[in-house]
């Protein structure tokens, strides 16, 4: 039994502060969670004056066997898949060294994120808990086809997807439309598939009780998705031969059928104005911002790993994603909601994580100061744990030891 204590905790649903309030953990799972004192006596009980306490960050969308910097497609000598493994490795270390304590992994080769996943689980590596997709389903030299998802019509898109879940898929992951860094690939405002071809994936997934996550940029990749009734869509940038193009009328039509979107922001944001320039960052921006006045239910997740135009986007820049929904009119609350309840529903995880509620896995981080008023603060971890683990790294070890 242990006891952690600070001045704030946040169960993680909008507007929920427990002043002066303290988590009761015993084997690895939430037992109690009240005001100073309500947990009653324990034997290991850790004093955070100061900090606050809230769920572990959730991160929607990575990529951990991309190594953020390299093209994948056009590095010179492919990595063999051990190497690749041991970066995965890294990266989830990485990953969770932020705080983030689930990252759902929207693609990877060779079923190597579910050996990882699995490895994790068994204490065989450090890093969050993993919801794994596997080899993303897209056309013949389509986007991301170097992970071996390639399937043209419906006979072959069922039976991808059925060995992607025979593997032990948690989820599936599905090109709608084309996208960057794949040359073979249709550009990303051009669908892969149609509504039907998606439904197709969807009743797979739905048979086994797992959800899909669309990759989409296109419109009509995006109206197609809502159709077909994905789980997420992801990046729904309504991207445009020309440009971002927001439609407020496909945004209300996402909104009414409660598909979530993940519209991948992260910590190099800025730097995309470096690249392509301000008037297209903008554009994207005001797509979030119009998705956010439509209603939509957006959540945290930032294609770490993704390097696009030589732009690094590191698995360790998931505040710097927070912070770009506080640029569109996000308040605080609202935003680590999105990064944890919301992103924990969206990626199937909801019953076991996502909030602070007895029972569920004891996920969860303490950052000095107070992220409801400076959301900044999410950086000053304290600690990481990862089912009641702590996660031992950096400044996380020098307030409590590793305990096993
Ligand atoms: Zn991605």
């Amino acid at each position: 039994m242990r006891i952690i204590r600070a001045d704030r905790v946040l169960t993680g649903r909008r507007g929920e502060v427990i002043a002066n309030g303290e988590v009761l953990i015993d084997k690895g799972k939430i037992v109690s969670v009240g005001p100073r004192g309500s947990a009653g006596a324990a034997d290991d009980v850790l004093d955070l004056p100061g900090h606050t306490v809230l769920p572990g960050m959730i991160d929607a969308h990575v990529h951990l066997g991309f190594d953020d910097k390299v093209d994948p497609v056009t590095r010179r000598s492919p990595e063999s898949d051990h190497h690749l493994l041991l970066r995965m490795a890294e990266n989830a270390r990485k990953l969770v060294s932020a705080g983030v304590t689930t990252a759902r992994d929207l693609g990877a080769r060779g079923f190597l994120d579910l050996a990882l996943r699995d490895a994790i689980e068994e204490g065989l590596a450090v890093g969050p808990h993993l919801v794994a997709a596997t080899r993303p389903i897209t056309i013949t030299g389509g986007h991301c086809w170097y992970m071996g998802g390639e399937a043209d019509d419906e006979p072959a898109i069922r039976r991808v997807a059925r060995e992607n879940l025979r593997a032990g898929a948690d989820c599936l992951k599905v090109m709608a439309s084309g996208g960057l860094m794949t040359p073979s690939a249709p550009p990303s405002w051009v669908p892969q598939y149609d509504t039907g071809q998606l439904r197709v994936v969807v009743e797979e997934a739905a048979a086994r009780g797992k959800g899909v996550a669309a990759h989409a940029h296109a419109h009509a990749s995006i109206r197609s998705c809502v159709e077909a009734g994905v789980t997420t869509i992801e990046h729904c940038s309504f991207l445009t031969a020309s440009g971002h193009r927001f439609d407020p009328e496909l945004a209300d039509l996402v909104a009414r059928s409660g598909t979530y979107v993940c519209p991948t922001v992260h910590g190099a944001t800025e730097r995309i104005r470096q690249v392509y320039g301000e008037k297209m960052l903008q554009d994207w921006l005001a797509g979030i911002a119009g998705m956010r006045e439509a209603g939509v239910r957006q959540i945290a997740g930032t294609d770490a790993g993704f390097a696009v135009g030589g732009i690094p986007n590191a698995t360790d820049g998931y505040v710097g994603g927070l912070e770009v929904f506080a640029t569109v009119g996000y308040g605080n609350a609202e935003i680590i909601e999105m990064a944890t309840v919301l992103a924990a529903d969206a990626c199937g995880v909801g019953e076991v994580a996502g909030s602070l509620d007895p029972g569920k896995r004891a996920d969860l981080v303490a950052v000095a100061g107070d992220p409801l008023s400076r959301l900044a603060d999410l950086r000053n971890l304290a600690l990481v744990l990862v089912s009641g683990r702590s996660v031992g790294q950096g400044a996380v070890d020098t307030v409590t030891p590793s305990v096993g």
